[in-house]
Order: C-alpha cells, then sequence, then structure tokens
C-alpha cells in the first residue's frame, strides 16, 4: 500500500551554481512527482542554523553552515506516493562518492558536506520543514489536469 506524501526538497548552493536546477527538477517529474511549490530562497546564517537545528554542535556544523548560505538554494515541495523515501532514494547518500550509480548527488554532489540537495528524512520533518519555508495556501491541493478542463 502506498501513501500520498509531501516531501521538502532544497537544491543547494552548488547545484544551483552548476546550473543543475533543471536537471534536478526534470528528474522529479520524470519520476512522476507533482510540483506543489517552489521559491528561490537568499539564505542568512540565521534562518539555515534554524533548518539545520538538530546538527548544531556537531563538528560539520560550522562549515556546512558557511557552505549552504555561500549562494541561493531552491525550495521546493514534492508530492507522490511514498514521496519522502523515493525522493531520498533518487538524492542517494551524504557522502556524494558514496551514493548508488544514478542518484543526485553521485551525478553531480562532491563530497560530504556539498551535495547538491536536501530531502525531508520523516513524516514529521516534512511538515516542519514545509512549514518553514511556504505557508499552507502555498503549498496547497491543486488539480494538475485542470488546465485541459478549463477549455
Ligand atoms: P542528509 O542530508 O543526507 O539527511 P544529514 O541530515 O546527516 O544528511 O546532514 C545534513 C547535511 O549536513 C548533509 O546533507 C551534508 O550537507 C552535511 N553533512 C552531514 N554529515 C556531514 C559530514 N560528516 N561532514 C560534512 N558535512 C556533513
Ligand atoms: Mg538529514
Amino acid at each position: 500500500m502506498s501513501l500520498l506524501q509531501k516531501t521538502c526538497v532544497i537544491i543547494k548552493p552548488d547545484g544551483v551554481g552548476k546550473k543543475v536546477v533543471g536537471k534536478i527538477i526534470d528528474r522529479f517529474e520524470s519520476e512522476g512527482f507533482t510540483l506543489q511549490a517552489m521559491r528561490m530562497v537568499r539564505p542568512t546564517r540565521e534562518l539555515m542554523e534554524g533548518f539545520y537545528a538538530e546538527h548544531k554542535g556537531k563538528s560539520f556544523f560550522e562549515p556546512f553552515i558557511r557552505f549552504v548560505t555561500s549562494g541561493p538554494l531552491v525550495v521546493m515541495v514534492w508530492e507522490g506516493d511514498d514521496a519522502i523515501a523515493r525522493v531520498r532514494k533518487i538524492l542517494g547518500a551524504t557522502n556524494s562518492p558514496e551514493a548508488a550509480p544514478g542518484t543526485l548527488r553521485k551525478s553531480w554532489g562532491t563530497d560530504n558536506r556539498r551535495n547538491l540537495v536536501h530531502g525531508s528524512d520523516s513524516p514529521a520533518s516534512a511538515v516542519r520543514e514545509i512549514a518553514y519555508f511556504f505557508s499552507d495556501q502555498e503549498h496547497g491541493p491543486y488539480d494538475p489536469n485542470a488546465w485541459e478542463k478549463a477549455g
């Protein structure tokens, strides 16, 4: 049994800098996910320290925050069957060189820190992360086929 889920995906500054935003979005569309919300964000330290609060105090935190605030992000909400686990699988393992062939991180990530994309790791994380960036109205449901019925 599959579950219709929403998940928060963030293209990190390396993905924007490498000009693979389109390729990343294309991958999620090709896999059948529906784009629910999307915005480019110029991140502050405060914004990203709050988003990644669970990692505060870890040895990688400071260089990681410098990296993730080094340029614009593209923040998105994607919806689909079992979206949380399926998106994580498409991203690949945290350490890019160790990610499975065909994953986004294997294709365009650099290392443990500069790994291209974020994806929510659980239903609770998804709810928190989506609300962190979008109002309820901004990620609300819509009919992707409505344009056909509009005549
Ligand atoms: P994931 O994004 O795969 O869920 P984590 O939640 O463990 O990974 O970590 C959040 C982000 O912090 C990672 O995506 C990565 O950019 C960075 N990070 C995690 N572990 C390390 C590490 N050991 N060294 C450097 N950066 C790290
Ligand atoms: Mg994580």
